[in-house]
Parts: C-alpha cells; structure tokens; sequence
C-alpha cells in the first residue's frame, strides 16, 4: 500500500515536507484523530512542547496518539515531539504538560537552555550511518533542546554528545546529579531508538541531510512488511 507520513500540526511545514519529498515520500498534516487512520507512520516536530499539547488537547488526539504509538506504528519525535514521547519529562518550570508516552525515557524539557544557547555540533551516528552509508557525522540542529537523561534497557542509544557547561552549572531545575559533575565533561543522550519509536533531541529536518528520514523510511517500510506478512497468515475470510 501506499505510505503516508503524518506530521503533527502546527510544524511539519518547518523542514520535514520538504525533507519527506526529497527521500520520495508525501506527508500530510494531522490535527485531529480520525485522520491518525489514514497514515503509515507519524513524525511529531518540534516547536513548543506546552503549546503542542494544549492543540493536542483540544482536538482530543491524545488517545488516538497513545493508540498509534502502542499499535507498534513507527513514529519519529523530534525535539518537542521527543518530550511527547517520553515516559517522564522533568524541568518543566511552567508546570506539567500531557505527555503521549511509549518511550522508557526520562528527558530533560530544557536540557540545553533557553533560545539563545542553541547550536550547533556534529553529531556521530554510527548505527545511521551503517544502514545510510556517508559521512561519518550528521550536523546536529540544537534549538532549545531537550536531553534524555535515562534511558530503560529497551532503548537503544544512537547518539551522544558532550553537554556543554552551561547545562550542568545554570539551569535550576537541572537535577541534582547534574549539578554535582558541573565542571566535568559529562555526556547527554541525544538520540535514540525503541521498536517503532525514533527519538532525536535536534533537528534533522533543518539540514540538506536526508539520511535520518531516510532511515526512519526503512523503518516504516521493514514495519508495514511485517505487518503485511502477519495479515497474510490470517485465515482469509
Ligand atoms: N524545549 C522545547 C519544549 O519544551 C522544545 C524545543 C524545540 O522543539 N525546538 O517544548
């Protein structure tokens, strides 16, 4: 069948339709439930993590969302949408926020500071570039990035960087672990991988590097031959 990508509105213009187009694949934008069951695979964007939520709430879409992750459909979370995705977030000074949930997780909302400490760094990736060839490292898009600070034993790891000094010694709702190592270098997940869930703290989607949607595309191809494979098993009717 064919494979739609959904992206959660209000941000899948910002880079990703154009990022989808150029490995071959359309995406079309979601706001409300129903149109969850029409798609392939699910790319939640970036943008503000509090805001995506309250839109979210008010089209009533995170069951639908909860139902998509735990159907084993592939979803990709980006920055915000890598906060949506986590089993628990922290750092949230302005209260909490309804998170979808699915990945054994915990992130920092704010890991990075605020909008003038975003950056930029290489990244390397070897599992990407292992199935997307290459070179050896990705541009990484830091735009107040979250950090996963825990990950379960499920989860695989796909990239790490250094956290840079401003994170363990500034933000006052860094915890206490963090804290204590200000000074020494101390590294921060920034990519990972569990199942049909994609996590990245960065942007992808900003940069001419196609392979993260790439791989995420073989991803959703090795899960709808699965899931075609299973189907074809069931007794006809
Ligand atoms: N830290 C932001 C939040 O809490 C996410 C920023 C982003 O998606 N670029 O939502």
């Amino acid at each position: 069948g064919t494979l739609r990508f959904g992206g959660l509105y209000p941000n899948l213009a910002a880079g990703n339709n154009g990022a989808l187009k150029r490995v071959g694949v359309k995406g079309v934008e979601i706001r409300k439930p129903e149109q969850l069951q029409s798609v392939t695979a699910l790319i939640i964007p970036g943008g503000e993590s509090t805001t995506m939520a309250k839109l979210a709430e008010y089209h009533n879409l995170f069951p639908a969302l909860r139902d998509f992750v735990k159907m084993g459909n592939p979803v990709w979370g980006t920055c915000a949408g890598l906060i949506f995705l986590a089993d628990k977030a922290i750092g949230q000074k302005l209260g909490g926020q309804e998170l979808i949930g699915g990945l054994n997780c915990t992130v920092h909302r704010n890991f990075f500071g605020s909008q003038i400490q975003s950056f930029e760094a290489e990244i390397s990736v070897p599992e990407i570039v292992a199935k997307e060839g290459g070179p050896p490292s990705f541009r990484g898009v830091f735009i107040r990035a979250p950090g996963i600070l825990e990950v379960g034993p499920e989860v695989q790891v796909l990239a790490e960087i250094s956290a840079p000094s401003h994170t363990s010694a500034k933000s006052d709702s860094a915890p206490e672990s963090l804290e204590e190592n200000a000074g020494s270098e101390k590294k921060v997940i920034v990519a990972v991988k569990q199942g049909n869930l994609l996590a990245t703290a960065f942007h992808p989607e900003l940069t001419a590097d196609t392979r993260w949607h790439s791989y995420f595309l073989k991803m959703v191809n090795e899960t709808s031959q699965e899931a075609s494979t299973s189907t074809s098993l069931l007794p006809s009717e």
